[in-house]
């Protein structure tokens, strides 16, 4: 068997029409090594020749269009700016219509044939008034044998180097069709069992490959499209089920059979509020994971402020109460201590040693931390990912919390259950802000997953409202009256890296501008923001929550957990500069309290159509849950905060924000095979197996999951 050549591992160089020179390039621009990966790097567009338009027919509506007819004239135009575009005018049956170049026009003006036959391709647009296509791809009947064939021509992505070796669209349609014609269903074996392909009533892996790069008509395209995403989501669910699973039989840990004096004396002496029904219900949940001997493996989601700091308290104690530690990771020092002065000031006077630990605390404290930990002397220690290093050793960890932005991996949030000898420590993951559920699938489909779908009650929705410039001085005036009735606000600048001095400069600015309107000693401001020493930024910030001062003057280092509940409205400078998900958690900060909150977002006059859209869903929505779905949508996954390294989410054709009901059937099928059969021995799973293990040795960071 493992000797049998395969076609499709043969080397890219052996193919007809390549040789070792283009070879090379096809390695070097592409990372394309074999004929798979040639067949598997799909088009990325189609030219539609299965239907030509009529002049007379066409509408300036985005989409690409071709049409057959003759080039009348062409004629070279020498611009203002002195550079020379091309107009051609190029006619059918039913009208005329004017063709543009504004580059190439010389080589154009010299290749392109006056009084041939062409096919036409290119997108209409309106240009001096004119419905004009500009640039458009032009052949010649006499050369356009496929075309006539009405077919659907792949397109591929090129680059220049490769255009330079006769490697172009093109050239490449007819090496791929080639190698096509010579593949039979034996080189490329189905990987999913009948059962599954009929119930889905996909087409076949063979079928998908030939018609993902020559489709015969629109069925053929959504068949072999639909297949591949399914199966390029449905492996990623296989693995991370079995991953679940062997963790399951591979990790112990110890059993919390008692809810005791800890948990109780909390809940009923010093939990201030009633709990909302979703956090009974996510509480519940997680002690029933953690009655058990097998590892606790749970994604606790929620919106900012739902309460999600409290659960994480209740469930410590009750490690507490049998008898273990719990740590508690957070993606910043700020927001680490945030968690550690919220969790100390509400356990009160109870007797629950609290511990923090993050990459300032030096020397001897640091020692004497550690030393305590090792005695089990600290109860519950939070920190940041200082807690991972090898050097912070527990007595008896039983669990770990992780408040995480889709900052940690996979890998780092592994090294916490090897925290402890023998039983794996609980793990709870927190995020920080709702992700949709499609990414949740995909980052975190190897926890079960709780929602708080609830915020509690009393809060009065947060009022969002955009404006422009002109309205400074009403700005300035609401500000001052919201003071005046003991309030007190935010000011938040974008920092972006690449123009991090700029940046500051708008910061300082500001912050002076606002002097003139907010002068001292009537007026107290802080100053916050990532440049700052930590030493610093902790005194802004105190005389901030302690109300010595009105107004926080601030990057985003605000953005994750600060909790100020006098603190009511939030106003966001160059708000178009801004992520939606950050934009959600800045708003965050307010509303905290059981006063009316504002969040005031501001904007230049100019704004992309995208800056308009997410300024948009602010003021529409306060629902975070939404606010992520919008954001994945506008932004495409690779986009979000921390989830371009994580390998998961390398799909070809896959797009999360938009093949909902594919990953659904995926998952959901992934889910049934692997309950009815972990580890794919049944005979039926025989192709499923052989395909994970195929995709184990293709992508070596699988593995750091098991
Ligand atoms: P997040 O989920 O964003 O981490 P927090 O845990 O910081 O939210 O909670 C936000 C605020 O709501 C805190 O001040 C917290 O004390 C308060 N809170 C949490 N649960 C309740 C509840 N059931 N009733 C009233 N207030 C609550
Ligand atoms: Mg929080």
């Amino acid at each position: 068997m493992a000797n049998q050549q395969n076609i499709l591992d043969t080397s890219i160089e052996y193919v007809k029409g390549i040789g070792p020179a283009r070879g090379e390039t096809f390695r070097k621009e592409l990372n394309i090594h074999t004929v798979y990966d040639l067949l598997f790097t799909f088009p990325f567009r189609y030219i539609d020749r299965t239907t030509f338009h009529l002049i007379k027919d066409i509408h300036t509506d985005g989409d690409n269009i071709q049409l057959k007819g003759t080039l009348v004239s062409l004629e070279k135009v020498k611009s203002k700016s002195n550079r020379s575009r091309l107009t051609g005018m190029f006619k059918d049956s039913t009208g005329f219509l004017e063709l543009v170049w504004f580059q190439g026009a010389t080589w154009l003006d010299k290749t392109l044939k006056v009084g041939e036959e062409y096919i036409v391709y290119g997108r209409v647009t309106i240009f001096s008034g004119k419905k004009t296509i500009a640039h458009p791809e032009m052949e010649l009947i006499s050369d356009a044998v496929v075309s006539i064939a009405k077919t659907f021509d792949p397109v591929y992505s090129s680059t220049e180097k490769m255009d330079g070796k006769g490697l172009d669209s093109k050239a490449r349609r007819k090496i791929v069709k080639a190698l096509l014609l010579s593949i039979s269903e034996t080189d490329l074996p189905e990987t999913l069992p009948p059962y599954v392909i009929d119930k889905l009533k996909i087409c076949s892996r063979y079928n998908a490959l030939q018609w993902i790069h020559f489709p015969q008509d629109d069925s053929q395209k959504e068949l072999a499209t639909n297949r591949i995403k399914f199966e390029e989501f449905f492996f990623v669910q296989i693995r991370l089920l079995q991953s679940k699973i062997y963790r399951q039989y591979k990790y112990k840990s110890a059993p919390f059979a008692t809810i005791g004096d800890y948990f109780n004396t909390f809940y009923k002496t010093k939990l201030a509020f009633e709990l909302t029904n979703a956090q009974k219900k996510v509480i519940k949940e997680i002690r029933t994971d953690m009655g058990k001997t097998t590892q606790m493996n749970r994604l606790l989601q929620g919106d900012v402020g739902s309460g999600k700091t409290v659960v994480a308290l209740l469930s410590m104690l009750i490690a507490l109460d049998n008898g273990f530690q719990s740590c508690m990771m957070a993606p910043t020092e700020i927001l680490a201590q945030q968690h550690y002065a919220s969790i100390t000031s509400s356990l009160g006077d109870m007797p629950v040693k609290v511990a923090f630990l993050s990459g300032s605390i030096k020397g001897k404290k640091r020692e004497g931390i550690l030393s305590e930990l090792r005695e089990g002397n600290i109860h519950i220690l939070i920190g940041t990912h200082a807690l991972i290093e090898n050097t912070v050793v527990f007595s008896r960890l039983g669990l770990a919390i992780v408040d995480e932005q889709h900052r940690f991996g996979v890998a780092q949030r592994a090294s916490l259950w090897k925290k402890n000898d023998e039983l794996a420590p609980h793990i709870l993951v927190m995020t920080a802000t709702p992700i949709p559920r499609t990414l949740a699938m995909t980052l975190y489909g190897d926890l079960d997953v709780s929602v708080i779908d609830e915020l509690p009650p009393g809060r009065k929705e947060i009022q969002t409202i955009h404006k422009y410039e002109n309205a400074r001085p009403q700005l300035i005036q609401f500000m001052h009256s919201e003071i005046a009735k003991g309030r007190q606000i935010y000011i938040v600048y974008p920092l972006i890296e690449e123009s991090e001095k700029l940046d500051l400069q708008n910061l300082q600015d500001g912050y002076e501008r606002l002097l003139q309107y907010f002068p001292l000693p009537d007026y107290q401001i802080s100053v916050v923001h990532g440049r700052m020493k930590a030493k610093d930024k902790d005194w802004e910030m105190q005389r901030f929550i302690n109300k010595t001062t009105q107004i926080m003057v601030a990057t985003t280092v605000i953005e994750v957990g600060v909790n100020v509940p006098n603190a009511s409205v939030m106003v966001i400078e160059n708000t178009e500069r801004f992520g939606l998900s950050q934009l959600h958690q800045l708003r965050g900060r307010v509303g905290r309290g059981a006063d009316q909150s504002y969040c005031i977002l501001m904007t230049d006059y100019k704004v992309s159509k995208e800056g308009k859209e997410r300024i948009a869903t602010m003021v529409r929505t306060n629902n975070g849950f939404e606010i992520a779905e919008a954001d994945l949508k506008l932004r495409g996954p690779g986009d979000i905060q921390g989830t371009q390294q994580s390998g998961l989410l390398d799909f070809k054709l896959l797009n999360i924000g938009q093949d909902k009901a594919i990953m659904d059937a995926a998952r959901h099928i992934a889910i049934r095979i692997i309950e009815d059969d972990p580890k794919l021995e049944r005979v039926i799973h025989e192709n499923i197996r052989h395909q994970v293990a195929k995709l184990r040795i293709k992508h070596k960071d699988w593995g750091r999951v098991s």
